[in-house]
């Protein structure tokens, strides 16, 4: 029986070398244009990784794993992704989950950012709408409340907006993936470059499917 994905400390993602290494793998095996893209879209499949335990803990009001970094062991896959998080703790409190979740995104956005020239205010970004989209996933009533008081808690974060489209609730976009970068991959549906007609039109088509 051939061994599974090794674990790996969760302070490696605090590593420049190290995330240079993951990217420019990410790079090759997706034939990507550059690190710009690579270190974005990287990041854009981390944080759902990364962040899901946590932001469904503070908004489900229940125990929250802890997201430290010290705290964490990830699995990479063989496209040098992150498959999974394991978390060793959890927060006592909410706004200890906050400082911590600050810690964990400073630690990695900033030596991410300088490994592969993606600027860090376009990795917040993708913070914020990691933030709405679990947070939708986990309580629709409740997400916009929970995603703003997370992401004002984080700090330094564009707020999670939320549109009704066709009596849904999706994320209102406030950052871009760069998955259209991927050799024959197609735009976004909710890219928020999308003219907001046009945007509505295909988020109505998504809600009546
Ligand atoms: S479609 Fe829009 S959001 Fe998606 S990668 Fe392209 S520019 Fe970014």
């Amino acid at each position: 029986m051939s061994p599974g994905p090794a674990e790996i400390g969760g302070v490696f993602l605090a590593d420049r070398a190290g995330l240079d290494g993951l990217t420019r793998e990410l790079a090759a095996q997706w034939r990507l244009p550059d690190q710009r893209v690579a270190g974005t879209l990287w990041w854009y499949m981390a944080c759902d990784v990364l962040l899901s335990g946590p932001v469904r803990g503070l908004v489900a009001g229940a125990a929250i794993p802890d997201p430290t970094l010290e705290s964490t062991v990830v699995t990479l896959r063989p496209d040098a992704g992150l498959a999974h998080v394991r978390h060793l703790g959890t927060c006592a409190t909410p706004p200890d989950a906050h400082r911590a979740l600050r810690d964990t995104l400073d630690r990695v956005i900033v030596p991410l950012a300088e490994a592969s020239g993606a600027a860090p205010a376009a990795l917040r970004a993708l913070v914020a709408d990691a933030v709405g989209t679990i947070a939708l996933a986990a309580a629709p009533d409740r997400a916009e409340a929970a995603a703003q008081e997370i992401a004002a808690g984080i700090g330094d974060l564009p707020m999670p907006r939320f549109v009704e489209v066709a009596g849904r609730r999706f994320v209102h976009r406030v950052s871009c993936c760069m998955v259209d970068r991927i050799p024959g991959a197609e735009m976004c549906v909710s890219c928020p470059r999308r003219d907001s007609n046009e945007r509505a039109d295909l988020l109505a088509r998504r809600a009546r499917s």
